[in-house]
């Protein structure tokens, strides 16, 4: 099949009325489907419904501590193990916390910024009054949002397949003493997929040398153990290089069950330095006594010893959603040249880039036909993508037959767009 761009203008003409026809006839089927958050679907969500009593009546820790009273502020100790198991790391460096690492990450920035997690003068705040987080493109707007809701600055550098550009992460960091952070999703970035390699990992590891002091390297693994296919790529372990470079004070990492067990009501863990963890006990002091330790436990006994058995469930049943859109991106737009995409090997995203200047038209006129996108524009600070080409898509929530339907359209309204650009832009030449 010849590129959109090579063929007549009468072809691409003739080409756009049949797209608009059948367009036309699906707005009419009056769809309602929905491919934007990264949620699990209900049926992901049944592999862990022995949560539900699963303790029957005996609260008693290993170590004999009853978990219905306050207390344990770090965390009980076997989810703390168990935390450490999700993050390739010690019990002891690992906080396990509530429901959401979201909110663990925004309660370590939030300390960095004003209280300062290395000591008596140490706050972000008495340093620089621009704080400046970098933030590999396209990202996790969640993540933007925690630097927007503090009053971060945020200053964007490009992806690779293999994680961010290190050679434009280290250049920004040596040019611009008030940047602070860096926020990575090392494996199955959100929304693109990749996973970090050995020698961005070992970079990542030694780029607090080469920044401003008190740097913090935000270590989202949130897809640590969501392989879709195995064997799965290995992340290299963050833990021992940091050891090793002596930036271990300057890195935490963080994941959560939420897309192992209930998204609303799982188990949050971050890792840490010793001198780090204290550092947040400290802080976390004044806000709670402690955290929820018989959810804590309910996902001891739900996972311990077969956490990977549990995530090969959930990788059957995401395996064919992934396969449907990518069949219809590879078959509807694989010869066009007018959309590039990723294949992720797991997580839970496929990012997806059209022509340039298009994609917010494009998740406009879907959503027009009843299916909805996320944002144009949300995989970037501020939302603001300078090119507006990146679309994220979540296959995960619907169900497989809408998820079908959904990319149906979405395939036809991509193509119809990039028509009507490639001949506006032959009439206006
Ligand atoms: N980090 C990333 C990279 C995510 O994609 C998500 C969910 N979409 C989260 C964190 C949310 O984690 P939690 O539910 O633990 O707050």
């Amino acid at each position: 099949m010849t590129a959109l761009s090579q063929r007549a203008t009468e072809q691409l003409q003739a080409r756009a009325r049949e797209l608009n026809a059948r367009l036309d006839q699906l707005k009419a089927a009056g769809l309602a489907l929905d491919l934007t958050r990264g949620k699990p679907a209900a049926d992901q969500l049944d592999l862990s419904n022995a949560l539900d009593g699963i303790l029957r009546g005996d609260y008693r820790l290993k170590d004999g501590t009853d978990a219905r009273n306050y207390g344990g502020l770090l965390g009980i100790p076997e989810a703390r193990a168990l935390g450490a198991t999700l993050l390739d790391t010690t019990p002891d460096r690992v906080i396990a916390g509530g429901n959401s690492s979201l909110s663990l990450m925004q309660l370590v920035v939030d300390a960095a910024l004003r209280v300062g997690l290395w000591g008596a003068g140490s706050a972000w705040q008495r340093e620089t009054d621009t704080p400046r987080f970098l933030c590999p493109v396209p990202g996790y707007d969640r993540h933007f949002a925690i630097c927007e809701a503090l009053g971060i600055e945020m200053v964007t550098v490009p992806m690779t397949d293999h994680g961010p550009d290190m050679d434009a992460v280290e250049a920004r960091v040596a040019a611009d003493p008030g940047i602070r952070g860096i926020w990575c999703v090392p494996k199955y970035s959100n929304p693109t997929g990749c996973v970090y390699s050995d020698a961005v990992v070992a970079r990542m590891a030694q780029l607090p040398k080469r920044a401003a002091a008190h740097f913090l390297v935000m270590w989202d693994n949130a897809y640590a153990v969501h392989d879709l296919e195995q064997p799965s790529p290995k992340l290299a372990s963050l833990a021992p290089l940091t050891i090793a470079a002596g930036t271990d004070d300057n890195v935490v990492q963080f994941t959560s069950t939420s897309k192992i067990t209930f998204a609303g009501a799982g188990v949050a863990f971050l890792a840490a330095s010793p001198s780090v963890v204290k550092a947040l006990e400290k802080h976390m002091g004044t806000m709670t006594i402690g955290p929820d330790k018989i959810n804590q436990l309910r996902h001891v006994r739900l996972l311990e010893g077969r956490i990977a058995q549990h995530m090969q469930q959930h990788a059957a049943l995401l395996r064919p959603k992934f396969a449907a859109v990518l069949e219809r991106l590879d078959h509807s737009l694989g010869d066009l040249g007018i959309a590039t995409w990723t294949r992720p090997k797991g997580g839970y995203f496929i990012s997806l880039d059209t022509l340039p200047g298009i994609a917010q038209r494009v998740i406009e006129r879907a959503r027009a036909i009843g299916v909805t996108l996320t944002p144009a524009g949300a995989t970037f600070p501020y939302g603001a993508d300078p090119n507006d080409c990146n679309i994220r898509i979540a296959p995960t929530f619907p169900r497989l037959a809408d998820v079908e339907a959904a990319t149906d359209v979405f395939v036809l309204c991509v193509e119809l767009e990039s028509i009507e650009q490639i001949l506006a832009r032959r009439l206006a030449s």
